[in-house]
Order: C-alpha cells, then structure tokens, then sequence
C-alpha cells in the first residue's frame, strides 16, 4: 500500500496514531505547526534547567506498556521508569500534610490514622475501582465511540447505577474526613470535571492512583515524546515541524489536500489531531460537522495559569509531585465550571522534578511548575498572572516554612493566551472537553467525519478524552476505525 496520510498535529494522540498508520503499511507524515513535537507536553529548557511544558503525571504504566508492546517493544527500549516513593504529598495548612505511599498497605494505614475504621471503607472502595479499571481499560476505552451498545457488555449492565451516580457521593457515602475526602476527589480531577459531575463509574482513576501509583520517566514526560518519535521513525514516519496547517482541502466531499504554510499538498487521507474544535474551522462552513453552539454548551476541561521556575537552592519540606489544597475545592471549581472567573484563593499543584531527578536542574538548584486550574476563555493578562504568581510564593512560603521569593533565578508563564496561540485551543483549554456522563463514549465527538470522506479526528476532545494515556488510545483507535472503514 503506498496510500498517503497526513497527520495533523504532534501531540500523543498524533505520536501514536503515526506508529499505527505507518504499521498498516501507509506513507504517514506528521505536520506540526510548532518548532518541536510533543504538543501540550513539548519541552522548555533555560539556563540549565528543564520543564515538562504540560503533562507531569505519569500514571496507568499499562496502557505505555500496551502501545509500545503494540509494536514488539517496551517502555524501557526508549525511557528508563520510577516508581516514586512517596508519589505525592498533599498540604491541607501549615504543619498539616499527608504523604500518599508508593505502597497501598501504607496509604490504609494513612487513611485509618485520619478516620477511625476509613481503611476498611477504602479497601471496598478499590476493590470496585479495580474491577471498573479492568473493565474500561481491558475493554470500553479501547471502543472507537461510533455506538451506545459499546458500552453494554455483560459487565457494565450491573454497573448502570455507577454510571449515574457520582465520584461525590460514592466518595463521601462513607467517607467523612475531609483531608480523605479532598484526597479521593483528586484523580478524577484529570478527567476535567468536578468530582459531582463525573459519573462514580469513573472511580477507576482512584485504583489508578493508589493501586498502580505515580511513576517519573527519567528526564520528564518528554522522554515519552522522543521513544514515540524514535519508534515513529523506525517505522517510516516524516516529522515536519514548522509546518502550519492553514486548510483542509475538500473536492466533491472528499479530502483531497491540505494547505500547509501556504503550499498546496496532495493527500488521500488526513488524520487531525489538533484541537477539533480547529480542525473544523480549516473547513469551508458546509462541511463542518459541530456548530459554535455545540461547542459553546459542552463542558471543557480547565485552562490553567502555569509558571516554570528555576530556584538557586533546593527546596525544603516538598515533594516531586505536591498539591496545595488548604482553600475551598468548591469554591475554586465554582470559577472555573458556574461563574468564569479568577479564582480570590485558589487550589495549586507545583512539581519539583529535580527533587528525583538531577536531569531537571543544576545541581544544588531546584526546578519548579506551578500550575492554577482556570476556567477556559477568561481574562489573561500580565498583571494577573503576576499577581497569582505572588499569591502563590507566599502560600508556599508560609505552607512549605521556608522563603524561596529571593532564590528566584526567572520564571516564564504559559495561560489562556498561550494555549490559543501555540495549539489552536478552544478557549485556551488545557486538555481538552471533560468526561462528564453525557461527554462519554460515542457522546462525544467523532472520530470519522460525518460530513467528509477521508477525514478522521484523534485527541482529547473526541474518543476517550483527556489525558496522555487516554490520548495512545485514541491514535490506536483512530488508527483502527480508519483501517475498518476504508477496508
Ligand atoms: C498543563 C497541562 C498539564 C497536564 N497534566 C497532565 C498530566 O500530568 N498527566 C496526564 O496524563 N495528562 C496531563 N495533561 C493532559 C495531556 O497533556 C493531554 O491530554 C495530551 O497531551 C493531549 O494530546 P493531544 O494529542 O490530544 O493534543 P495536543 O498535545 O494539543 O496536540 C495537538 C497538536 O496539534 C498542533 N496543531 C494545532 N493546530 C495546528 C495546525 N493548524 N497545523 C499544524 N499543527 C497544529 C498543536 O501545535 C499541537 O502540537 C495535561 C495537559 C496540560 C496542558
């Protein structure tokens, strides 16, 4: 077969997607309007420091497993894996934070130290949240979104009432303590919702969290971005950076194009993974599928205020994934989901990679991202963001029991303007449209164009959703519904 694919985007969606269409046997060439691959999670390097731009986490192992195994390798042919221990630390107020343990035996013992008799709570908790992720991982995540009768297997028909309940209630049915409750309402927080509005089916994130921990590729998330480059090349893969796409060409409702930084190129079948949102807008109005309205009543996943921050000493009393939740979660999700707008005291998250891995930083120097959750489409200016920068130096100062304000070496900030600017962002969202119940499986937007031959969509806003591991299951299964539809 020597049929032409081009991809559009270089994000993981687009990385995977290009490793299983050049396993089929076409000719893929990824076009990438930025100067370097990796989307949402390329790389910035300063004065000896580096930052994962994006993505942080690196959780569910299997599903990196599954997609390199894919193609008769491993993870660890291209990027060497840590399990970190602690795998994060939670500050609830000064002098009051919780360590959640590499191992599960040590985060019952946590939870029964907090709250009388919780352990025993949790442990049926997980039991459930492992089935759920043996079912959606194994199986549902890996559906192509086309049909309801997807999600109907012998399995998930006695689970309907999960599916309609929420991580809220199911959390706090028995759970009291709230440092607990703020804990078990954190994983799904990367599914771009707020826990009372992300169905409790969901509460496979939690086993994901505690059953299967939090891992580090060494030298950052990035690492990830090169193996699938690397694997991509080996298999005939082109890369084009720099390479704008400007419009998707259309004759006779069939692609037969794309402009790309102005030039006319010929192609038989274009993949987009670029926001979908921009991707239907590099269609003549008639064949785009969604409205503006559409896009406007969907729940998107918060954008967010980050800054990279190199310090000239290491830093006390944090941990390489550490989460501030001493103010009000509701509060703060009230001004990103029911009221746009700034958050007055809000929730953060900072990593320090350089605390485990000396790639980061210089050494005796500490590498930091601090990231706010925002509500997509707000007001982003330089005054704000330096006014939420201070705000959070000094909650970490007053938290953490040390000063860093003067051991600032720089910092750069990304937010809602960046994110339109360098990735074509709907509203400047930072990873995509939330899975809440009706922005589930074939809720969501398609991968197959209803409207024009040869156009097919991958990423986070369509099937499964957001997030790196959700997004290798999208190129894989984008890959998948291509190969079915035009066999
Ligand atoms: C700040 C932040 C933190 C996150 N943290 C985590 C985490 O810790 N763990 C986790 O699992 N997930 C996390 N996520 C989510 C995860 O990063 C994303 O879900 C995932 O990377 C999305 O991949 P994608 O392929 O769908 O899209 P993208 O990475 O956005 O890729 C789309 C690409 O298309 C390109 N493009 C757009 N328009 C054009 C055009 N016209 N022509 C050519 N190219 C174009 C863009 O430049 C971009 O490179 C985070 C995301 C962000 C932003």
């Amino acid at each position: 077969m020597n049929e032409k694919v081009h991809i559009i985007g270089s994000g993981f969606s687009s990385l995977a997607a290009s490793c299983y269409m050049a396993k089929l046997g076409y000719k893929v060439v990824v076009l990438e309007k930025n100067a370097s691959v990796g989307g949402r999670a390329r790389q910035l390097k300063r004065d000896g420091f580096t930052f994962d731009i994006g993505p942080t986490w690196y959780w569910m192992p299997d599903v990196f497993e599954k997609f390199f195994g894919d193609f008769g390798r491993q993870p660890s042919d291209y990027y060497k894996l840590e399990k970190l221990d602690p795998g994060y630390q939670v500050y609830f107020g000064e002098n009051d934070s919780v360590y959640i343990s590499g191992n599960l035996e040590k985060i019952y013992d946590l939870f029964e130290k907090e709250e009388t008799g919780s352990s025993k709570h949790l442990k049926n908790f997980l039991d459930v949240a492992k089935e759920n992720y043996d079912i959606a991982i194994k199986d549902l995540v890996y559906k192509p979104g086309v049909s309801p009768l997807e999600l109907i297997t012998p399995k998930t028909v006695t689970r309907v009432s999960q599916f309609l309940s929420t991580i809220r209630t199911q959390v706090r049915k028995n759970i009291k303590n709230h440092k607990l409750i703020k804990v078990l309402e954190f994983p799904v927080l990367f599914l771009g919702a707020k826990p009372s509005n992300t169905p409790g089916f969901y509460n496979f994130m939690n086993y994901a969290d505690f059953g299967l921990g939090t891992w580090h590729p060494v030298g950052g998330m990035y690492s990830v971005v090169e193996g699938m480059r690397k694997l991509g090349e080996d298999l005939g893969v082109t890369y084009e950076t720099n390479a704008n796409v400007d419009e998707i060409i259309v004759e006779n409702g069939k692609v037969t194009g794309l402009k790309v930084n102005g030039e006319r190129i010929f192609s038989d079948l274009v993949l987009s993974g670029a926001d979908y949102h921009h991707t239907e807008t590099l269609l003549k109005r008639e064949y785009r599928q969604y409205s503006e309205s559409y896009w406007e009543k969907k729940t998107f996943a918060p954008s967010s205020l980050l800054f990279y921050v190199g310090f000239d000493k290491k830093l006390d009393n944090v941990e390489h994934h550490t989460l501030f939740f001493d103010t009000d979660f509701d509060e703060h999700a009230r001004t990103i989901y029911d009221d746009p707008s700034w958050p007055e005291n809000p929730l953060f998250y900072a990593s320090f990679p350089s605390i485990t891995d000396s790639t980061f930083a210089p050494e005796g120097k500490e590498a930091g991202v601090f990231l706010i959750p925002l509500a997509p489409g707000i007001e982003d200016t330089d005054e704000l963001r330096d006014k939420y920068f201070d705000l959070i130096i000094k909650r970490l100062e007053k938290l953490t029991k040390q000063k860093v304000k003067n051991n600032i070496i720089f910092k750069e900030s990304f937010c809602v303007n960046d994110f339109v600017k360098d990735y074509n962002s709907y509203k400047g969202n930072a990873y995509g449209m939330a899975n809440t119940l009706l922005q589930t499986a074939f809720l969501r937007p398609k991968i197959k164009s209803k409207k024009v031959k040869n156009l097919y969509f991958t990423g986070q806003l369509t099937v499964p959703g957001p997030g790196v591991p959700p997004s290798l299951i999208s190129g894989k299964i984008a890959s998948e519904l291509i190969q079915k539809t035009r066999s």
